[in-house]
């Protein structure tokens, strides 16, 4: 079974709104962290997930007698549960705060805000643009469906609409027809799931994942084929170097630094991943006899992320 999340119960709920409860038995662990992203509405819930430990299949009626006495009523036929009693807490609904989680995104993804629904799709709304440069400017959507079907025609009718690439953002992937990746990669576009964008940390609440700089990148270098290039999709380097990103990580580097990058990320595309130090040392006009980390004097971390020691001694080759 999959694991409860509390994106994919926004995948499993319609609206999504529920009961508390029922957000709680769909999120399981992450309910607590998550529910800052939940607001109560003003209606009462008319139904209520059964609660006996033999459950009876059904959905209760709520039964509002007065303010303090409410019930859950059994619809079985014959009745196969007890009715019981509920709170007014019990009963509120409460849905996703779509406000927030827009605010969320677009700050986590630096968008440009512009806001605008879609017309004829329910449950999705272009957040704003991811703007990478001067002049681009890609269309960011979020759709949240509870059936593979709507996503494909969601992704039709926005396939349909942008000549451009666009990125579109649902909760997970876990409803997603695999036919569709398809559409969106033959159109240079890509999908981001709210679970790689935000994540729980270490106290449980659910911030923006580091990852999403390197979901930004990849996207710009497939999409727009410009911006940083790409090694093996996991290490991003600008094109003379300076700038190189590697497993969430930016690094920026100084013109020798860049040289040794250039050199070992020519040899691991050349198939020969694995340089001798003295041969790096010397295309790179430096003494022999100093280490390949003074390269790196006052960034040991750039250097201990970006380079590793090849398999034979005195050799190194890029940390990928
Ligand atoms: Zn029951
Ligand atoms: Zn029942």
């Amino acid at each position: 079974m999959k694991q409860k999340s509390f994106w994919s119960a926004c995948e499993m709920i319609i609206g999504p709104a529920a009961v508390e409860l029922e957000w709680k038995q769909l999120a399981g662990e992450e309910y607590e962290g998550a529910k800052v992203f939940l607001r109560p509405m003003q209606e009462l819930a008319t139904r209520y997930p059964c609660m006996r430990s033999y459950i009876c299949g059904c959905d209760h009626r709520v039964v509002i007698h007065s303010e303090d006495d409410i019930v859950g009523v059994c619809t079985c036929n014959p009745q196969a549960c007890e009715t019981f009693r509920l709170t007014k807490s019990d009963i509120i609904i409460y849905e996703l705060d779509r406000p927030m989680l827009h605010r969320t995104i677009v700050e986590a993804l630096s968008l440009e805000p512009a806001e605008v629904e879609i017309p004829n799709v329910r449950w999705t709304t272009q957040m704003g643009y991811y703007s990478p440069r001067l002049g681009v400017r890609c269309p960011v959507v979020l759709t949240i469906q509870t059936e593979p079907a709507d996503y494909r025609s969601v992704i039709s009718v926005l396939a349909a609409r942008n000549s451009e690439p666009f990125i579109i953002i649902a909760p997970t992937v876990n409803l997603l027809p695999p036919d569709v990746l398809e559409i969106l990669s033959l159109r240079k576009s890509a999908l981001f799931t709210l679970s790689d964008i935000l994540t729980m940390d270490g106290s449980e609440k659910i911030v923006a994942s580091p990852s999403c700089n390197v979901m930004l990148v990849r996207f710009c270098s497939r999409a727009l084929g410009g911006g940083l290039l790409s090694l093996n999709d996991v290490f991003f380097y600008s094109q003379d170097f300076h700038c190189v990103l590697v497993n969430d990580r930016e690094f920026t580097l100084t013109s020798t630094q860049s040289q040794v990058i250039q050199i070992l990320c020519e040899a691991y595309r050349n198939g020969t991943p694995d340089v001798g130090k003295d041969y790096i040392m010397e295309e790179i006009g430096s003494l022999c006899d100093r280490r390949l980390r003074d390269v790196f004097c006052r960034d040991q971390e750039a250097f201990k992320c970006l380079i590793r020691p090849g398999k034979k001694r005195g050799t190194y080759r890029l940390n990928i």
